[in-house]
């Protein structure tokens, strides 16, 4: 895919300087010049009344479509634990490999992790790959990467899905541009076009304000991430028969670049766990003041929640990064999320909306944030917090 200016036709109009959202084309001596901004989009084309811009895509089909079959997921683990996105992904993945008729595979890397793949089967999996090593004790790119790619181009999976972690970050472009296929990051939802059986794979996109849904109809795998707490989980079912395939890694050599001698916990307590927490208390620029982000965290410690907040709160430096929800953060999901003090920007509304109740509490009945609520509080965070703390504290005794 390319894109180019045809100069003998461009008069330097600036049209699609105006169009590009991107700020990528500048006009220098009546011709335009598309910068390294430039993502491909398309959108100047059809701006530009003189044809003068040139968007190739290559249509070339350079895999054997068909010959790729079954849904993967990857089944990430630490400390011999799965993340909550893995059984999330089952669930759905679950869904995308019966439309299709194809099998549903987890794979899981680790070390003395055998343990696992029983979980993996009780909740949807029909197949585990299992892949057990020392230097896969901890998650590192290079080895996960090798590994996972190899199998990939091995066993030819039809869809792989990771979550959208750290590691699944890390990991999943990596492996993308080994395996040269393209990747998704982020998706929010995924589904079977009935007509071509192309996944379709859609995520926010300028911020939220449009949902873009992408597919990968000539390359394969068809690669993505998933935020976690975007889908759920099947219920567990011990009676699920499933296969578990061990991967012979022992002759394998890893070319690793870095090696982990020590693992540190930050020492941040629960009240940080946010994508795995059932309650979230958040703060924002509204309680006006750092030492007013402890009734945010007066209440969470009463009802045993974590605390959030939005990214004027942490910019503030009034609590750190780990804590913010949104785009830029975490993606979470309680059953309830108490916003207190925070507008409603979309950025942070992409972040928190799936939460099953939401409580605002907002000095501004016009804040953005109350509709999405299923209820507003009008008023002085200051004040309703402390009242509300005092009020769970008689009530859970
Ligand atoms: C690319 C990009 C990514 C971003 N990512 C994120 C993200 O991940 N997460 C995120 O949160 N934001 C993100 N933002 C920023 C976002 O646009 C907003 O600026 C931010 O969410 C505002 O935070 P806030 O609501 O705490 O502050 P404000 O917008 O200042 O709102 C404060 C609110 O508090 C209310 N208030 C004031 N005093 C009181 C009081 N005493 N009691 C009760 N209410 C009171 C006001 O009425 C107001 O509604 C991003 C922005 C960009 C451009």
């Amino acid at each position: 895919m390319g894109i180019r200016v045809l100069s003998d036709k461009c008069v330097g109009c600036k049209v699609c300087v105006s169009a590009c959202p991107f700020g990528a084309i500048t006009v220098v001596e009546r011709k335009a010049v598309i910068g390294d901004a430039c993502t491909l989009c398309g959108s100047c084309v059809p701006s530009c009344k003189f044809q003068a811009i040139e968007l190739t895509r290559s249509e070339k089909v350079n895999t054997d479509l068909a010959s790729y079959q079954g849904v993967w997921v990857f089944a990430e683990q630490r400390e011999g634990r799965l993340a909550e996105v893995v059984l999330e992904l089952l669930g759905e993945g679950r869904k995308l490999a019966d439309t299709l008729g194809q099998e549903l595979v987890a794979v899981l890397l680790g070390h003395d992790v055998a343990g696992l793949a029983g979980e993996l089967i009780a909740y949807g999996a029909d197949r585990v790959f299992l892949a057990e090593h020392p230097d896969l004790r901890h998650f590192l790119e290079d080895s996960y990467t090798q590994v996972l790619t190899d199998l990939i181009r091995e066993h030819k999976p039809n869809i792989v899905l990771i979550g959208a972690t750290a590691a699944g970050r890390s990991l999943a472009p990596r492996v993308a541009a080994r395996v040269r296929t393209g990747l998704t990051a982020d998706c929010t939802g995924l589904a079977i076009d009935p007509a071509t059986l192309n996944l379709q794979q859609t995520r926010p996109a300028f911020g939220g304000n449009l949902m873009a849904t992408i597919l990968c109809p000539n390359h394969r795998p068809q690669m993505a991430t998933v935020r976690p707490k975007v889908f759920k989980a099947l219920a567990r079912d011990d009676a699920r028969q499933g296969e578990v395939v061990r991967v012979d890694l022992a002759k394998a050599v890893f070319d690793l670049k870095a090696r982990i001698l020590e693992v540190i916990k930050l020492q941040e307590g629960p009240s940080v766990n946010l994508q795995e927490a059932n309650i979230i208390v958040s703060g924002g620029r509204g309680l006006c003041d750092p030492k007013n982000f402890k009734l945010v965290e007066d209440l969470a410690a009463v009802l045993g929640g974590a605390v959030g907040a939005s990214r004027a709160a942490v910019d503030a430096g009034w609590v750190s990064y780990p804590h913010q929800v949104g785009q830029t953060g975490k993606t979470v999901g309680p059953k309830v999320y108490f916003a207190c003090g925070i507008h409603g920007a979309i950025q942070h509304l992409a972040g928190m909306q799936s939460s099953d109740i939401i409580i605002a509490i907002n000095k501004n009945p016009e804040a953005p944030i109350f509709k999405v609520a299923t209820f507003g509080l009008v008023g002085d965070a200051l004040e309703i917090l402390p009242a509300l703390t005092e009020e769970f504290k008689k009530a859970i005794g």
